[in-house]
């Protein structure tokens, strides 16, 4: 057999996911001085992940970041086999068959948990749940969310909890042009939602929002943002903190604060978003659904960069019916790949997967959130996704095991078997033209299918 990674004798990779990391690895791959094809596994019919289904909607130049990912896909080497699921349509274990290694970027699907009683109440929502909704994620397409209180309650202090709060709190003409569902534009629009609270379990010196994130906060028409003032006095800690050069976006991120504490309230604007600091929720509240949270206000203990927040005792009561968890996402398990399940990653070494002892597995790779957790922008999965095909195409003696490998003809003799359904790019260009299409009349973007039925009829 010719040497693994020629013309005669491709290298051959499924890349499971096709959201940023995925993308950025076949890219990676692509490029390479390695002949390689590639097949990438999508549990939907629509590509690019979190990109699709995470991207604010009114963020669309985020999203242009597909315009790379197409011409990925517009390589001959480039496969994607969508609508189908690893771990029941079709395992690792074949598709370790199939192919020569498997790069799992299944990224973080979940949320983690507050661990505080109530926490599933009624009115208790996590993050996921509404940007998938708001997004037209097939799998929160018949959430419904109880926008008829006046007050709202956001956990966290991220972008993501930025994303959430800040479409809560923008009118009905600043989303309507944006790829947002219409589901979720209707209900936006029957919001009685009047009063948005941000939050932070440590202080404005540690919010973990990028600086352009937060000073949107400041553009918006119908909505005031409100910082106090007396929140914005840091104890020394902080304050080394903020001088540290490379501590240059939380300097930011507390300049903006301070601008907004110094802001006279617009009593026109009929909402208001506050950021409350140093605060937990300990309890929330209710018979059967969310009625209030209990919080703790917080003091930072330790040292500069290692601050963590401690209860003081102090108790803050806010009535609320409706409250979003923003504290991160988390890897799921797939069957037949290692999970680390405190961390909610796959365990590996620069991307090589390990058991939980260390142990290299062989054939396996990850990249992205899946790999290192949920954090960084979509360019930092790029970084990542490089590092994992350098180490792969550097194991590339190991993976050829003299047996010939057939794959992308066994994934689809295995689906067409079990009769599973699967969509090329060239489907999902058909899908992607069609919601341009419907969405052009109403100025929007595209109108997103939100459910997989309508999407594959589409393509019939
Ligand atoms: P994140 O940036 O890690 O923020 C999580 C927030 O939750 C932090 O304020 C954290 O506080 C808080 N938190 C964690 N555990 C908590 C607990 N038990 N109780 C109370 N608060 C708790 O996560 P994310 O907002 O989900 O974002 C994930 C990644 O996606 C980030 O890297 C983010 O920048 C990125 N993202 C980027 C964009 C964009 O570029 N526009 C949009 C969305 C997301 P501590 O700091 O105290 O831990």
């Amino acid at each position: 057999m010719a040497t693994l990674g020629t013309e005669e004798n491709p290298l051959l990779v499924a890349i499971v996911g096709s959201g940023p990391s995925g993308f950025y690895a076949a890219e990676a791959l692509i490029k390479s001085d390695v002949s390689t094809k590639i097949d990438m596994l999508e549990r939907l019919p629509s590509p690019y992940g979190l990109v699709r289904s995470g991207v604010a909607p009114d963020h669309p130049k985020l999203k242009q970041v597909i315009n790379l990912y197409q011409k990925t896909a517009g390589s001959p080497d480039f496969n994607l086999i969508a609508n189908v699921n690893v771990g029941t349509d079709i395992s690792i274990e074949e598709l370790c068959q199939s192919h020569h290694a498997v790069i799992m970027t299944s990224g973080a699907e979940t949320d983690r948990k507050l661990g505080v009683p109530g926490e599933d109440l009624q009115g208790s929502y996590t993050a996921t749940e509404f940007v998938g909704w708001y997004n037209g994620h097939p799998d929160y397409r018949n959430r419904e969310f109880d926008l008829s209180h006046d007050v709202a309650v956001i956990i966290g202090q991220g972008n993501v909890a930025a994303d959430v709060s800040r479409i809560l709190s923008k009118t009905v003409d600043e989303l309507k042009h944006t790829d947002i569902a219409q589901h979720a534009l209707d209900a936006l629009a029957e919001s009685k939602i009047k009063e948005i609270h941000v939050i932070g379990r440590r202080g404005p010196a540690q919010a973990k929002f990028t600086p352009k994130e937060l000073r949107e906060f400041g553009e918006l028409s119908d909505c005031n943002s409100i910082v106090r003032e007396e929140d914005m006095l840091l104890n020394p800690e902080s304050e080394a903190e903020l001088l540290e050069k490379s501590n240059i976006a939380s300097k930011k991120i507390y300049d903006q604060f301070c601008e907004f504490s110094k802001r006279e309230a617009d009593a026109t604007k009929s909402k208001n978003c506050y950021f409350d600091f140093l605060m937990g929720p300990k309890e929330l509240i209710g018979d059967t659904k969310l009625e209030k949270v209990i919080l703790e206000k917080n003091k930072l203990s330790g040292d500069a960069f290692k601050q963590s927040a401690r209860g003081t005792g102090e108790i803050v009561e806010l009535e609320t019916g409706i409250l979003f968890r923003s504290i991160g996402y988390r890897g799921v398990p797939v069957t037949g790949v290692p999970f680390h399940d405190a961390w909610g990653t796959i365990p590996n070494e620069k991307g090589r997967v390990t058991d939980n002892d260390g142990n290299i597995v062989p054939k396996l790779y990850t990249s992205g959130w899946i790999k290192r957790g949920p954090s960084g922008i979509i360019g930092t999965n790029r970084a990542c996704s490089v590092e994992t095909v350098q180490c792969l195409l550097g194991d590339l003696e190991k993976l050829d095991d003299g047996v010939s490998k057939s794959g992308a003809e066994t994934i689809y003799s295995i689906l067409d078997y079990k009769n599973i359904r699967h969509i090329s790019f060239d489907d999902w260009k058909k899908i992607d033209t069609k919601e341009i299409e419907v969405g052009e009349p109403k100025g929007k973007p595209r109108e997103k299918f939100t459910y997989v039925d309508e999407m594959l009829s589409v393509i019939e």
